[in-house]
C-alpha cells in the first residue's frame, strides 16, 4: 500500500503520531478526521495494524494522547517543563497493556496477538516515555527548519545534524529558495554593473 501524502512517517512512532494533528495551523489541518482515518494511519504506520475496529471514543482518546505528546515535545524543544496534566495523561496511556507479538506456527513470521486500538495507543505512549525520559534521545528532538513546516522529528542521523523533517521535501524547498535568492541577488549585481 502506498503511503498517503497526508500522513508522514519519518521514523519515530510517537512523533509521527503527534504530527497527525493540526500542529498549531488550525483545525482544518486536522488529519484524524474520523475513526477510519485513525485506522488508516495505524495500518500505514510501522505497526502495520490492519482491520482494527475503532470507535469514536477511541479516536477521542487517541487525540488526547497525541496532544499530550505534541505539547511535551514542544516543551522539550523550548527547554521548559511540560504541563503535569500532559505527563499524567501520557503515563496513564503508557500503563495500559501494549501490543504483543507472537510467532506463527511455522515459526517464520510474527504478528500481533489480539491487537486493539488501546494496545496500539499504549505502545505509542511507551515510545514517547522512552523518548522523553532518556536525555540522549531527548537531545535529538528537532523541529524542521523550514519555516512553513512545524513537524517535530527525531534525528536518528549519526552526526545528529539533521535540519529538515525530510530532505527531499523541506530540505529541497529550502535549498531551492536559497538558490533563487542567490540568483536574484546575482541578477541585481549584474544590473547594477551595467548602470
Ligand atoms: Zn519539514
Amino acid at each position: 500500500m502506498a503511503i498517503a501524502k497526508d500522513f508522514g512517517f519519518i521514523g519515530r512512532l510517537c512523533l509521527d503520531f503527534a504530527q497527525t494533528g493540526d500542529m498549531g495551523w488550525g483545525t482544518r489541518f486536522e488529519r484524524l478526521t474520523a475513526p477510519s482515518e485513525l485506522r488508516r494511519w495505524l495500518s500505514l504506520s510501522p505497526l502495520r495494524l490492519e482491520r482494527l475496529s475503532i470507535h469514536p471514543e477511541d479516536l477521542a482518546r487517541a487525540k488526547m494522547l497525541r496532544g499530550a505528546i505534541w505539547r511535551i515535545a514542544e516543551a522539550s524543544l523550548a527547554g521548559v517543563i511540560p504541563r503535569p496534566k500532559d505527563v499524567r495523561l501520557l503515563n496513564r496511556r503508557a500503563w495500559d497493556r501494549g501490543l504483543t507479538r507472537e510467532l506463527d506456527l511455522a515459526a517464520k513470521s510474527m504478528r500481533w496477538h489480539r491487537p486493539t486500538v488501546g494496545a496500539a495507543l499504549a505502545t505509542i505512549a511507551q515510545d514517547a516515555v522512552a523518548l522523553f525520559g532518556d536525555p540522549a534521545q531527548r537531545a535529538r528532538i528537532r523541529r524542521c527548519e523550514n519555516s512553513g513546516c512545524r513537524v517535530i522529528f527525531y534525528d536518528d542521523s549519526r552526526p545528529g545534524l539533521r535540519r529538515w523533517c525530510a530532505s527531499n521535501r523541506c530540505g529541497d524547498r529550502i535549498r531551492a529558495k536559497a538558490y533563487r535568492a542567490r540568483h536574484r541577488s546575482q541578477r541585481v549585481d549584474e544590473c547594477s554593473d551595467t548602470d
